[in-house]
């Protein structure tokens, strides 16, 4: 391609402006035949966006406003993310609406642009307004980031992603959102919590460090029977950094005095002590997580590890 303009003498304003001319080609590809064409060229696969979509594809929204999305690393040359967006009916059936073929890895902007469009091309096609309502996918933080571009869809993370990214099996028991969340910090605090500072008081009492500890467990002991504080922020500091349980009814509701237990009698450390205690079953872990994004070593599909 040949650029002659007056303003430009430099050669990255040139490159600018061929790169600009070429975004400009592109956008006006819409048949396939053009698309053929257009890959026999030289490509920059550094900087691609292809959406790949019909419109009987495109009219397989109207069965769910759920809008699926996965990327796969392995079919495409170059390894390119291949993204796949699609919808499911009631029967489970899974119906693609587009494949994308982009440069850039599962980005925000990426996701932003796609959003945008995809409700406008529905709503274009089928005659009528086309709303997500909710967004299914792995833990991609560009779908996240781009939720921004609808307000109104809720983001959900697909289950088998959940098993693979968060080691948490038993997770989907929970019949409600403020167990869900107790259950999910309760595995982290079983994880991280040092067991030389959980203290026996008597049968039933046990102290157990809090997330906000400004002092070990067996001063605060000290500190609870001498009742010895030098100053009032010497009590506050004392008050929140540990939490006294009681577990003379061994049965859930057990008392603690951190603020859900008081409140919810529910808490991180009544579940954690009995999980440690093995009276309540440690939610199952799968495997190592596997990280995001694309995979250091890409495999080709359908073959074994
Ligand atoms: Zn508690």
């Amino acid at each position: 391609m040949e650029v002659l303009h007056p303003d430009l003498f430099i050669d990255s304003k040139i490159k600018s402006a061929v790169e600009y001319k070429q975004q400009q080609n592109r956008c006006r590809i819409k048949f396939i035949e053009k698309l053929y064409s257009w890959c026999s060229q030289p490509v920059d696969v550094n900087n691609t966006f292809i959406c790949l979509t019909t419109r009987q594809l495109l009219s397989t929204c109207k069965h769910s406003s759920v809008l699926y999305i996965d990327c796969t690393y392995k079919v495409t040359a170059n390894e390119l993310p291949l993204l796949v967006f699609g919808t499911s009916d009631f029967n489970r059936r899974f119906y693609p609406m587009d494949v994308c073929l982009i440069s850039s890895d599962e980005s925000f902007e990426t996701f932003k642009i796609f959003f945008r469009d995809i409700q406008v091309w529905a709503s274009t096609i089928n005659n009528q307004a086309y709303t997500v309502s909710h967004v299914m996918g792995d833990g991609a933080a560009g779908i996240t980031g781009a939720m921004c571009e609808l307000p109104l869809a809720s983001r959900l993370m697909c289950w088998v992603h959940v098993i693979l990214e968060q080691d948490i099996m038993q997770l989907q028991l929970s019949f409600s959102d403020q167990i869900f969340v107790t259950a999910a910090k309760a595995v982290e605090w079983v994880k991280k919590i040092d067991k030389t500072q959980i203290l026996q008081l008597t049968t039933f009492n046990f102290v157990v460090p809090s997330n906000d500890q400004k002092m070990n467990t067996l001063t605060w002991v000290n500190l609870l029977h001498s009742m010895a504080w030098d100053s009032y922020d010497h009590f506050n500091d004392c008050l929140h950094s540990a939490r006294l349980l009681d577990f003379s009814c061994f049965l859930p509701p057990i008392f603690c005095t951190c603020r859900y237990g008081l409140k919810e009698f529910a808490c991180v450390h009544a579940a954690d002590m009995m999980m440690l205690w093995g009276t309540r079953q440690m939610p199952q872990e799968i495997e190592k997580r596997r990280g995001k994004g694309r995979p250091k070593k890409v495999k080709y599909p359908l073959s074994k590890d």
